[in-house]
């Protein structure tokens, strides 16, 4: 059984002083669901007091990004190795950077191996467009986006990955993909190009998350679904209660 998977992205958001505090409300609250992989990213520069803050918890920490160079003249980029000190994973191609920062799958395939050089889980982010939602084009993006982004990647680390679907006409819009609809595009298009990869039984033990307007009224719809293990949440995961219903709505 795949363990349900949690993940808040807090984007842009928060002064390490906000952080610390969100942080420190949140913790007893998400301690307390079990059964469920929880992990908060919040901005680079709150990675490390909130690593402090998390020690002992059972709750991760993940980066937004990062680079796919171990060190050297890459002025702003954080590499592999910064990340995993302080973090479990790292969040790699958001539809966010693919839009205004030039990622691209190539990108995107040298952050996943290099992310997994560093010891870090990547929680990998793939989905189509609006246009190319409204053009029936759903199908062959996402699974052009993994086929690529996960070229030539070691059948044994394929396991660890964890990837999250997100319409990109979904991500803080307020308008979600139906549960249905999202658990037909991981599973028939998702998760049969990872079989196709990796084996049946390799992609069966891969987490598939869905993300885009998630909420605490909407969550528990789509951890019903066969093929969706958990959520990859932005604007709720800055809400306390929201954040914590959520994680609740993943418990099996
Ligand atoms: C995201 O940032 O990955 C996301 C899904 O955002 P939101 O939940 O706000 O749509």
């Amino acid at each position: 059984m795949r363990t349900p998977f949690v993940a808040g992205n807090w984007k842009m958001n928060k002064t390490v002083a906000e952080a610390r505090a969100l942080v420190s409300e949140m913790t007893p609250a998400l301690r307390a669901v079990k059964g469920v992989e929880k992990v908060l990213c919040p901005p680079f520069m709150a990675l490390v007091p909130v690593a402090a803050l998390l020690q002992g918890t059972d709750i991760g920490l993940g980066a937004q990004d990062l680079f796919w160079e171990a060190k050297g003249a890459f002025t702003g980029q954080v590499s592999p190795g910064m990340v995993a000190e302080f973090c479990q994973y790292a969040i790699i191609g958001h539809s966010e950077r693919r839009a205004y920062f030039g990622e691209t799958d190539e990108t995107v395939n040298k952050k996943i191996v290099a992310a997994f050089s560093a010891g870090l889980t990547p929680i990998v982010c793939i989905g189509e467009t609006l246009s190319e939602y409204e053009s029936g084009r759903t199908a062959e993006v996402v699974s052009r986006q993994i086929r690529a982004g996960l070229k030539a990647l070691p059948v044994n680390l394929a396991p660890k990955l964890v990837v999250a679907y997100e319409p990109v006409w979904a991500i803080g819009t307020g308008r979600a993909s139906t549960a249905v609809d999202a658990n037909v595009v991981i599973r028939d298009h998702i998760r049969k190009p990872l079989a196709e990869m990796f084996g049946v039984e390799t992609a069966q033990s891969i987490r598939i998350l869905y993300g885009g307007s998630v909420t605490a009224a909407n969550a528990a719809e789509f951890f019903g679904q066969t093929d969706i293990d958990g959520a990859l949440v932005g604007g709720a995961s800055l809400k306390l209660d929201d954040f914590v219903r959520i994680t609740q709505a993943a418990v099996k």
